[in-house]
């Protein structure tokens, strides 16, 4: 198989001020004045797109009232990792609250025909050293993971410690005994000692908020709760036959759609996919696991493997060190990586970011001219290339997407010049100023990830210490300790993108932030101590150093088409000029990821839990 089926262009080839120019133009015709407002909660009569539960019937249970130990909000895998770390640490009075009916997350919920991890499952798949699996492929099946993520709560015994179904809408710390009263619309009271909020980045399915939305008399459904009676198929085999007689059309060209769009193209009899922005796809490059190569790892393989992951995808490669992934996510660093050995030179941090500069425009070039190279109607073509920095959209990859659109029944509607779809109607959608009649919509528009935390989150409350509200506590922006606590929030433990370190391994951030948290709750137990709560200094100093060594982005970020990654083109400020949430990966430890972890390695390891307050 060869690596590229189209060639890099050398800069010489490419003009950038005038790409550079075509960027802003792309970004400025998308920018609305609604940002995270033009989308539309699921919540009323669009609450089937996140209430309910479409593959596990719900059994009828009586309300829980109970004292523990920890509460764990959320049973995809940064709540399975707490759970398991947890259990590792003989911490074993906790439960697991879930709305869904098992464990898995975004793994649960998303069932989508084509859905598979569109990163190196060899680095994204927790654990795999210590369970002894191995994916079936690199890029593995969207079930395969979710049956993974079970079998590790089996052999952690966690289902024993689970409350699926279960949907929590307050939090309230109780000053008196010390402990979080966890409440829920099934009517549980659960009284946590400690509370881990491993609530999710995906967790929230959003619509995309078209005019007219609540009018449409035809099926409707988001990817996250794929209806495969209406579609015909199942997970396992996709065949979508119901569709043979159905128009159908797709809002968004993201991630989820990228590989979505061959399956709905091949099956449905017409299907429209409405993109306001295009995605940049590249060749999958897919391979079943080699059994040989699996058998040949050694102990700390995984480590390894996503160490070189994330200094290809995030950071750069040190001198000679071959890339281990191959794909879309480190081809920038790669490249530039593979010039600078054959020249053996290697340039300071300036001057690597500088190459890296031209590099980005050099690959996102090779990726329109697939575009060419695939889509035979010259004018679909055009609309399907992405006009914007690598990495300002998640890269893609799908070895059918492109060639879906040089099928007859399906076609491409740009809808950027209106900003998204104009308006749906009774019988369909309008687009342009054309009325199209559909019998079915689909919504791959995403989910909150960085909308207002009320939004991303759903409780009714979360109130700390002395009544302050979270949603008001980081109003203007995040302040933690180590992205993890903050203050007036005693024992109350965050996982997620919050001011700490990234790593390009999702769930590898996951582990580690649950490493930490489980470590304070072990000494906060041990010590006798019924709260444990930041000084305010301690924050503020952590702050401080947080933005003191930050690496300003802003700049990049703000030039970059709109969406969650930039919190819809405001990365910055909100309407009140407030510094909100910034954007998705914004708040990121400046000094890097292995300087992250040594810093709360090297806090764990002082043992005497600095800058916290324990009562
Ligand atoms: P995204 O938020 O990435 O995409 C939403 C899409 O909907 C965009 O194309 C957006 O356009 C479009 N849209 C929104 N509003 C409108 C409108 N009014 N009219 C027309 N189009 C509209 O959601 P995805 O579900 O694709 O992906 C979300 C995340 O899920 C990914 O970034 C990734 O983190 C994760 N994911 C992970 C996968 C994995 O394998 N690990 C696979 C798939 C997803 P625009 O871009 O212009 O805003």
């Amino acid at each position: 198989m060869t690596l590229y089926d189209v060639d890099l262009p050398t800069a010489e080839e490419i003009d950038i001020p005038a790409l550079k120019e075509k960027y802003k133009q792309e970004r400025d015709r998308r920018m609305t004045k609604a940002g995270q407002d033009q989308y539309v909660k699921p919540v009323d009569e669009f609450s089937y797109t996140y209430e309910g539960d479409p593959y596990t019937p719900t059994t009828p249970r009586s309300p829980v009232k109970k004292d523990l130990d920890v509460v764990v909000l959320g049973g995809g895998w940064s709540g399975i990792l707490s759970g398991v770390l947890l259990r590792q640490e003989g911490l074993n009075d906790f439960c697991i609250i879930d709305h869904a009916g098992d464990f898995g997350g975004v793994w649960y919920w998303n069932r989508y025909p084509g859905l598979q991890c569109d990163n190196d499952a060899y680095c994204y798949l927790p654990m795999l050293e210590e369970t002894g699996f191995m994916p079936s492929k690199k890029f593995t099946e969207g079930y395969e993971i979710r049956e993974y993520a079970q079998s590790i709560c089996k052999k952690f015994d966690l289902y024993e410690k689970a409350l699926f179904h279960t949907m929590i809408n307050s939090l309230k710390w109780d000053a008196e005994s010390s402990r979080w009263i966890v409440k829920t619309k099934q009517g549980d009271e659960l009284r946590g000692r400690h509370i881990i909020m491993a609530n999710g980045l995906l967790n929230i399915p959003k619509l995309a908020g078209i005019p007219g939305i609540g009018e449409f008399k035809g099926h409707m459904f988001h990817t996250a709760r794929w209806d495969y009676d209406y579609t015909g198929g199942s997970e396992k085999n996709p065949v979508l036959d119901k569709l043979k007689d159905k128009r159908v059309a797709l809002v968004g060209t993201g991630a989820t759609a990228v590989q979505l769009v061959p399956y709905l193209g091949k099956y449905s009899k017409d299907f429209y996919v409405l993109q306001r922005t295009p995605s940049c796809v590249d060749t999958r490059r897919n391979s079943e696991t080699d059994p040989e190569w699996a058998a040949s790892l050694k102990p700390g393989w995984q480590a390894e493997r996503r160490a070189n992951f994330h200094r290809g995808a995030n950071e750069r490669y040190q001198p000679g060190e071959p890339d281990m992934i191959v794909d879309i996510w480190t081809e920038v660093n790669r490249r530039l990586s593979d010039e600078f050995n054959e020249k053996d030179y290697y340039p300071d941090m300036e001057g690597y970011a500088a190459e890296r500069d031209v590099m980005d425009f050099r690959v996102m070039e090779r990726l329109r001219r697939r575009v060419d190279a695939i889509v035979q109607d010259k004018e679909t073509a055009e609309k399907l290339k992405p006009y914007y920095r690598y990495q300002c959209k998640r890269p893609t990859s799908n070895d059918n997407y492109y060639d879906t659109f040089n099928r007859p029944n399906v076609h491409l509607i740009d809808v950027s010049e209106t900003q998204g779809v104009e308006r749906l109607t009774e019988k369909g959608f309008i687009a342009n100023g054309q009325e199209y009649e559909v019998d079915c919509i689909i919504f791959a528009s995403g989910y909150e990830v960085t909308s207002d935390l009320d939004r991303r989150w759903g409780f009714d409350e979360f109130v700390g210490r002395d009544g302050v509200s979270i949603y008001d506590r980081w109003n203007g922006g995040y302040a933690t300790l180590h992205g993890i606590m903050t203050t007036n929030f005693p024992n109350a433990y965050f996982i997620g993108y919050f001011q700490g370190g990234l790593n390009s391994t999702l769930t590898y951030n996951f582990e580690e932030q649950s490493r930490h948290i489980v470590h304070i709750i072990k000494e906060t137990k041990a010590r006798g101590a019924a709260s444990v709560e930041p000084t305010a200094e301690a924050q503020a100093a952590y702050v401080q150093h947080f933005r003191d060594t930050e690496v300003d982005r802003t700049e990049w970020i703000r030039e970059c088409t709109p969406s969650y990654f930039n919190n819809e083109g405001k990365p910055d400020v909100d309407e009140n000029g407030n510094e909100k949430y910034r954007f998705y990966l914004g708040e990121v430890y400046g000094p890097g990821w292995d300087a992250f972890i040594k810093m709360l390695e090297d806090w764990r390891n002082d043992g005497d839990l600095k800058g916290l307050e324990l009562k």
